[in-house]
């Protein structure tokens, strides 16, 4: 799960990670009122959407007069920011941050995440801060300095200091730095996160180490243990198939393609994916309707396919063992009956039950083709998606 900027630095601020001080609003007068709060003479009124570069999309302004502050807000509020994460359409911003600005020395980057090989959390520091990380990673990886961190001992001070040093903190606000580390790396645990990325942090004019942009990405597995930050949770910035789908006890993630899939099991819904795009499709979705699914949760899963305006096709690839074809078959009709199928469909159904769920489509009127082998229902569907 994804938090806004703002509540990633409330995260932060609860560890003792410093921040400029700032007020979340939802409208232009919030957002005024917000700076004559903060106070002094500079603010900054950033676009609050789930994703990175809103500087650059123009979601990021400096204000010097309260003139400004309202005309930022309003031109950012409402407006449909394009970045390179969001995707040619953009995303409408929904809500501001004002923050009060900040004497910006040096911009560094600071990202922590949870290195699988080593099995420990990794804090990636580098001077080049404000800019795409990918691209300092690609062009001059030894900007890169990597502390790993043993679970059991924690962030080790001294090469925390001494990594702070070489990406160009100065002496006097090193020790600041190693305390900015280990806070970041408490925040990061304590949270579930599993990515936690500030970009930049800034060293001012006079020596001080702040967080000025915060991204956090929490494991959605552990939001059973994390009450606060399941509050964060903000549906506006998420794929309403997937909410939907959600709630239906669906695993479900919206993809690009053509093809619609409905799966069962992670795996074999990987493999599915794999050999569409063997044979020159595009998926549409990743759908694992799990093991248990019923004829209710088969059927919401076939409208939240057909739902998507971009399916020319579904292909339903079912392995029986503890999920019965003759399910998934009742499920497929009652949604044909429901929604109405106007896109080309193939079937490739084994194991449990196949023969009632073959014979339950067989008497159906449902239109479809069926597949014997996953490369034979792969060869279907996409011919039928390009006729
Ligand atoms: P992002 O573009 O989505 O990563 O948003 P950021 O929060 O990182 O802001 C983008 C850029 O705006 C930063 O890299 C800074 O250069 C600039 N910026 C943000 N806050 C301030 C501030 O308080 N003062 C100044 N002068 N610049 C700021
Ligand atoms: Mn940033």
């Amino acid at each position: 799960m994804n938090v806004h900027e703002y509540q990633g630095k409330e995260i932060l601020r609860k560890y003792g990670v410093a921040t400029p001080r700032g007020v979340a609003c939802f409208s232009v007068d919030e957002a005024v009122a917000a700076a004559e709060q903060l106070g002094g003479s500079v603010w900054v009124v950033k676009a609050q959407i789930h994703a990175g570069g809103r500087g650059k999309g123009g979601g990021v302004k400096v204000a010097t007069s309260m003139e400004q502050v309202r005309e930022y807000a309003d031109a950012i509020l409402g407006m449909q920011l394009v970045t390179h994460q969001t995707g040619p359409e953009g995303k409408e911003v929904k809500r501001l941050y004002i923050e009060e600005g900040a004497d910006i020395a040096d911009e560094l980057y600071i990202g922590a995440l949870v290195d699988r090989e080593t099995q420990q959390v990794v804090l990636m520091c580098s001077s080049e801060g404000g800019m795409d990380i990918e691209t300092v990673a690609e062009e001059t990886p030894e900007k890169i300095l990597k502390i790993f961190v043993d679970p059991d001992t924690g962030l080790d001070r001294a090469e925390a200091e001494n990594v702070c040093q070489q990406i160009g903190i100065p002496s006097e606000a090193v020790a600041e730095g190693a305390d900015f580390l280990a806070g970041l790396y408490e925040a990061f645990v304590k949270s579930d996160a599993s990515l936690a990325e500030i970009n930049p942090l800034v060293i001012t004019g006079d020596n001080r180490v702040i967080a000025l942009d915060a991204k956090f990405n929490i494991d959605s597995n552990a939001l059973f243990r994390q009450p606060e930050i399941v509050e964060y949770r903000d549906l506006d910035e998420e794929d309403a198939n997937e909410i939907e789908a959600s709630q239906w006890g669906l695993s479900y993630i919206s993809l690009d393609g053509n093809i619609g899939c409905l799966v069962n099991g992670a795996g074999l819904a990987m493999a599915t994916m794999d050999i569409i795009k063997l044979y020159g499709g595009e998926p549409a979705n990743f759908l694992d309707v799990g093991g248990g699914a019923d004829k209710e949760q088969v059927t919401e899963a076939f409208k939240i396919m057909l739902g998507n305006d971009n399916v020319q096709g579904i292909l339903v690839n079912i392995f029986g063992g503890i999920m019965r074809c003759d399910t998934i078959a009742e499920g497929i009709v009652a949604a044909a009956q429901e929604v109405g199928l106007n896109v080309p469909l193939v079937v490739r159904l084994e194991g449990t039950n196949v023969q009632q769920g073959r014979k339950i489509l067989d008497d159906s009127d449902v239109k479809l083709q069926t597949a014997t082998t996953m490369a034979d229902a792969a060869a279907k569907i996409t011919a039928a998606v390009s006729a």
